[in-house]
């Protein structure tokens, strides 16, 4: 299968999945949007109620605020992909839980694999865990990282500087910094994963 086919085939598996309880508030689920061979990839949280009503990801107010974001360093949406770790909207938008973070993970996981990105960037706290299970994303934003040999880079959501106006500049200062940081590709330093100081953390977040 070429990588188009395979972001159609998870994109088609995830309408109709029931493999966590958030099928059930699902409308469409958002498996993602952009091109099989995107350079950037983005991930986020999950579908918020607008991403629901329509199926594409990042189509609410964050979602704006993202383009703009994206503009400032000469980006259209259409260039890059953007995914999120939960495909199916989290009732009233709470925060997605351990199991459906679970459950989901494989269709991130082949959907990386087909893209195959230069450069994958979390959007806020859990898509930062699955790759930094434990990073503080007030000391690792903006950071490149390798993590398993892919290049990572964590950045606030933009959700967060909607709410906390003072986090715009940083998020902005931030994706000003994403041309040059996947241009220094290999001097970014391995992450370091720390399991002695929470072990019990670290097994559970190593499941996602
Ligand atoms: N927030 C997210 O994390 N993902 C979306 O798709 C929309 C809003
Ligand atoms: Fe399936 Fe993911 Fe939707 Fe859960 S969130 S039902 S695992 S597609």
């Amino acid at each position: 299968m070429t990588p188009e086919e395979i972001l159609q085939q998870i994109h088609e598996e995830v309408q109709s999945c029931t493999k966590c309880g958030l099928y059930f508030s699902r409308k469409y689920g958002v498996s993602g949007a952009g091109p099989a061979n995107a350079e950037i990839m983005l991930i986020g949280e999950g579908p918020g109620f607008h991403e629901n009503e329509t199926g594409i990801p990042f189509v609410g107010g964050s979602g704006r605020f993202l383009d703009e974001l994206l503009e400032g360093i000469g980006l259209k949406r259409e260039e890059v992909f953007i995914g999120n770790v939960v495909k199916c909207r989290p009732p009233g938008n709470r925060d997605p839980q351990a199991g459906e973070l679970a459950a989901c993970d494989p269709y991130l996981e082949r959907q990386i694999a087909a893209i195959n990105p230069k450069v994958i960037v979390t959007l806020g706290r859990f898509s930062m865990a699955k790759f930094l299970p434990h990073a503080k994303i007030s000391e690792v934003h903006g950071k490149a990282m390798k993590v398993k040999g892919r290049l990572v880079v964590a950045m606030y959501h933009p959700a967060a500087a909607l709410h906390q106006r003072s986090l715009r500049p940083t998020l902005e200062a931030d994706f000003a910094k994403l041309p040059d940081l996947i241009a220094q590709a290999d001097a970014a330093p391995e992450y370091q994963e720390d399991p002695t100081e929470n072990p019990s953390q670290g097994q559970q977040l190593s499941m996602f």
